[in-house]
């Protein structure tokens, strides 16, 4: 590497100056090729990085450190200090296996020398280095010096020959520390990424040139180089840094694509007609719609009345509202002449929104249920309606996405609860009812407070309306923590409420991921209560194992008051709407996310009364307390759903599961909120100036944006 240091600029940090670089020749193929095509690695090497998910030369490339340890500051053996970790330069004088009384451990010592000095240096475990290690050998050696015996020592961590045709790697400079396994050392890594690291020069850069010097960032294979071999610190964070919005920019490109494909991808009959049913429906709403939700149905009524499908996301806290909204729109597309599904993702909850539906739509059109659980007969009638019109609004669970469930004229389809759902699956319904160029409007709600950049980053497809705050006349419910020793007072409390003719839940938390066993411990809760805290009152157990007709009956029960107390899993966890419950009881409140506890909350505070949510759990970390304490402090799911965010990490939210997009490598949404910002408007303008990357310079974007994103959206590749 070059003698003589000159600065110069890059993206931000200082390094200095590379030898001149042979020319850039992008080749994918290359990267391709098998670990074995790396020198000295053999199969069984390769069998062992492959568990690390390391296959290609390329994996190995993009196999990011975690961190790296800074030895760039080299020491001579007089100014080594006691505890401290550092590399120096030695030439051995003399070197031999120790005798130990440790049975088991091998002691290489070595007496080595700078010209400032002369140290005793000890290996541990490495009896080889003692033919090795041969008089005049020049080491560079990275250890700490310890008191052995009295005597000062330098415990060696590890070491690299000099002068033997390899370059030093380990030992000096900024050394990358990669993740590692039992299997696979970080030093084989960090040898193996060193011998491919030229093959940087091959790796084709999916970053616009425009796009990657208007943020001042460097080339993917300067990154590459500058990210695994750094001159400095600062050197590996602007390279990790342009590989953060890099991952964020192919996110939006994907993103956005996925629109735009939607958007071009048919037209949909413009609902301009003047509103009858809808007026209606909201006229003889038991309550006035509040601002946020009149806000909410103007921005639909505009997307509504455009040729091209709606796409967009109601975004409301729990309670905020967000049916009322949707039946609106359902309620547009019934007079157009069309249909209206309302997908869902549980039973439970297509039930009661079936219910709801019945309730405020009353008369003015013919809506049925859809689930697997429906006896024959009824499904096939639904079945028959929706093929030949007659059912006009159709509430239903995944059973709606099989092939056999096709509608007539599907005008409109809303996803509750959408973050249960894929990308790939909320879209689905709609696809599937696409003909002749025609499609459905989407209107898709979720209660999860997503933060702002996270909705960009997770939704970025669609557009966003927010109803914000909830329907006047309610008080916020109060949370309480309670130690194991206040439990009576819990139940003397819930008594209380139970007596003034309000009623409350008990939610359990899941067990071991088991649907049976998480049933089974709320069965024998209910029996508990109803034999000790809650004796005489009128006690019942919901939960995922029951039939769907019984569990129909039973939140029928409860919703009438016929059943007081409501012990549930997690199935109560969204959309049931039981306005005279005010006391929700979460048992194990530390099992639970925050999400996931302001989503159980929610279940109360639905009416006017004052309601209580009291949490009982085992909390043993200070973290767990935090969490739980968090809770009890804010009502707000935004501001709940940020403090989640910092607690757990953006992985867990970002879960396949929670969203339906893969995980992030290395963007830190938190942290990286800015680059995000960034990232998306730097893909509008890329996306603004060739929309469909037809272009031959937006090749390797359209290739990485495939390789990263190819299965979520293969679909529209196939297009
Ligand atoms: P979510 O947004 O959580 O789905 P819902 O749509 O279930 O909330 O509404 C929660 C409760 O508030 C329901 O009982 C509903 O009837 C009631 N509600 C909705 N809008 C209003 C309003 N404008 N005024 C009073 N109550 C309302
Ligand atoms: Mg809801």
């Amino acid at each position: 590497m070059s003698a003589e240091p000159l600065p110069v600029r890059f993206g931000g940090g200082r390094y200095r100056q590379r030898p001149p670089a042979p020319p850039f020749t992008p080749d994918a193929a290359l990267l391709q090729a098998p670990l074995t095509s790396v020198a000295r690695v053999g199969t069984a090497t390769a069998r062992r990085l492959s568990t690390l998910g390391l296959v290609s030369v390329g994996d190995l490339l993009e196999h990011f450190p975690r961190r790296y340890e800074d030895f760039s500051q080299r020491r001579t053996l007089s100014e080594l200090r006691l505890g401290e970790e550092a590399s120096v330069r030695v030439v051995v004088d003399h070197a031999a296996l120790a005798a130990t009384r440790r049975k088991g451990l091998q002691v290489v010592r070595a007496t080595v020398r700078d010209e400032t000095g002369v140290v005793e240096a000890v290996w541990f475990n490495q009896a080889y280095l003692a033919r090795l290690l041969e008089p005049g050998m020049s080491v560079s050696v990275r250890g700490t010096m310890k008191m052995r015996g009295g005597r000062p020592a330098l415990l060696v961590k590890t070491h690299e020959l000099l002068g033997v045709g390899e370059d030093v790697v380990h030992t000096e400079g900024v050394v990358p520390v990669y993740p590692a396994s039992e299997e696979v050392s970080a030093r084989l890594l960090r040898t193996l990424v060193h011998k491919v690291l030229p093959l940087a020069r091959r790796v084709p850069d999916p970053l616009p040139v425009s796009v990657r010097l208007r943020q001042g960032l460097p080339s993917r294979c300067d990154a590459l180089t500058a990210l695994h071999a750094p001159r400095s610190l600062a050197e590996g964070r602007s390279a990790r840094e342009r590989f953060v919005f890099e991952e964020l920019f192919l996110l939006q490109v994907g993103l956005l694509l996925h629109k735009g494909a939607e958007a071009r991808r048919a037209a949909a009959p413009p609902f301009t007609d003047p509103p009858r049913l809808s007026q209606r429906f909201l006229t003889q709403l038991p309550f006035e719609p509040t601002v946020h939700q009149q806000r909410a149905i103007a921005e639909i009524d505009r997307d509504l009345a455009r040729p091209v499908p709606m796409r967009r996301l109601l975004q409301g806290d729990v309670g905020s509202g967000k049916t009322v909204v949707a039946l609106y729109a359902l309620l547009r597309a019934v007079e157009h002449a069309r249909q209206g599904a309302l997908l869902v993702p549980t039973e439970t909850l297509a039930a009661q929104h079936l219910e709801t539906v019945r309730a405020l739509v009353g008369g003015l059109a013919q809506c049925e249920l859809l689930c697997a659980g429906l006896p024959a007969g009824q499904r096939r009638a639904t079945l028959a309606g929706l093929a030949d019109g007659g059912v006009q609004l159709c509430v239903g669970t995944h059973a709606l996405l099989q092939e056999h469930a096709a509608f007539k004229d599907l005008g409109l389809v809303v996803v509750d609860e959408q973050h249960r759902f894929g990308v790939v699956q909320r879209d689905e319904l709609a696809r599937r009812a696409a003909h002749d160029g025609v499609a459905p409007h989407l209107l898709y709600m979720t209660a999860t407070p997503i933060p702002r950049t996270l909705a960009l980053t997770v939704y970025g497809d669609l557009d966003l309306t927010v109803v914000a705050g909830s329907p006047a006349g309610r008080s916020p419910v109060r949370t309480r923590l309670l130690a194991e020793k206040d439990r009576q007072k819990g139940y003397v409390f819930t008594r209380k409420q139970l007596d003034a003719g309000r009623q409350a839940y008990v939610v359990c938390p899941t067990i071991e991921d088991s649907e049976s066993l998480s049933a089974a411990a709320a069965v024998e809760e209910a029996q508990r209560l109803r034999e000790h805290e809650l004796r005489g009152y009128r006690v019942a157990v919901l939960h995922g194992q029951m039939k769907p007709a019984e569990r129909q009956a039973t939140m029928a029960a409860f919703k009438d008051g016929d059943i007081q107390v409501l012990v549930a899993t997690t199935v109560i966890e969204v959309g049931i709407d039981v306005p005279n419950a005010t006391v929700m009881i979460v048992e194990g409140a530390e099992r639970f996310g925050l999400a996931q506890l302001h989503q159980l909350r929610g279940r109360v505070g639905r009416g006017s009364a004052r309601s209580y949510c009291l949490l009982f759990g085992n909390v043993q970390t200070p973290q767990a307390k935090d969490r739980l304490r968090a809770l009890v402090h804010t009502v707000d799911g935004f501001e709940l759903a940020d403090r989640d965010l910092e607690i757990r990490g953006e992985g867990q939210l970002l879960g396949t599961r929670q969203s339906g997009m893969p995980d992030l490598k290395l963007a830190r949404l938190l942290h990286d909120r800015e680059t995000l910002v960034r990232a998306r408007e730097q893909a509008q303008a890329t996306l603004a100036a060739d929309p469909l990357l037809r272009l031959s310079r937006s090749a390797p974007l359209l290739d990485a944006v495939r390789a990263a994103y190819g299965e979520e959206l293969a679909w529209l590749f196939r297009a």
